[in-house]
């Protein structure tokens, strides 16, 4: 199946799935949005109200916010793809609960698969931790992770800048880097073609002390 296919069978999987008690609180499922070929993959927490009366992913204040720091990218929604770790809305916007990452987690890994992206950008320490246990967001933000082949670059997410205006300037430089990033990321994956993939273990064991001082994984 192309990835246009594997997309669109998710959304209409996601749309009807009873796997975790969200069920009971979504209107509309929101699995994703953008360029199912793009080299980059943003994902966030979980839908908010708006996402979830809309069914797109990032449309209240946080979404607006990203918009901006996407033009700091030199991107735009249409070139790339936009999630989160849980398609249906947490009820009263309370965090993700372990059982709901994991009802929801086969969904995610079959859209990475799909889209294939050299680099992944997480959004908040939820959508970090599916592939950093133990990472410190605000030691490792805007740093770059070799993870299965692919770029990860945790970045705070917007809603936190909004919330703590000291945070916009350092979100905003941590998204001017992604187009260097990209470069990167589209170089190591043309060079390494047989690139040994970096376990959990290895990349955990990689992590910044609490100084962060430790240089990571491939970088
Ligand atoms: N916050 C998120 O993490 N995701 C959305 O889609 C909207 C707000």
């Amino acid at each position: 199946m192309n990835p246009e296919d594997i997309l669109k069978e998710i959304a209409e999987q996601t749309a009807v799935c009873t796997r975790c008690q969200l069920k009971h609180s979504r209107k509309m499922a929101v699995p994703g949005a953008g360029d199912p070929h793009s080299e980059i993959m943003f994902i966030g927490e979980g839908p908010g109200f708006h996402e979830n009366q809309q069914g797109l992913p990032f449309v209240g204040a946080a979404g607006k916010f990203l918009d901006e720091l996407l033009a700091e990218a030199k991107l735009t929604r249409e070139k790339v793809f936009i999630t989160n770790v849980v398609k249906c809305r947490p009820p009263g916007n309370r965090d993700p609960q372990v059982e709901e990452l994991e009802a929801c987690r086969g969904y995610l890994e079959r859209q990475i698969v799909a889209i294939n992206p050299d680099v992944i950008v997480t959004l908040g320490r939820y959508s970090m931790a599916h592939f950093i246990n133990n990472g410190k967001i605000s030691s490792i933000h805007g740093r770059s992770y070799w993870f299965n082949g692919r770029m990860i670059v945790p970045m705070y997410h917007p809603a936190a800048a909004l919330h703590q205006p000291s945070l916009r300037s350092v979100v905003k430089q941590d998204f001017s880097k992604l187009p260097s990033l990209i470069k990167k990321a589209q170089e190591n994956r043309r060079n390494n073609p047989d690139l040994v993939a970096m376990s959990q273990v290895e990349l955990e064991e990689n992590l910044p002390d609490e100084n962060g001082t430790e240089q990571l994984a491939l970088f």
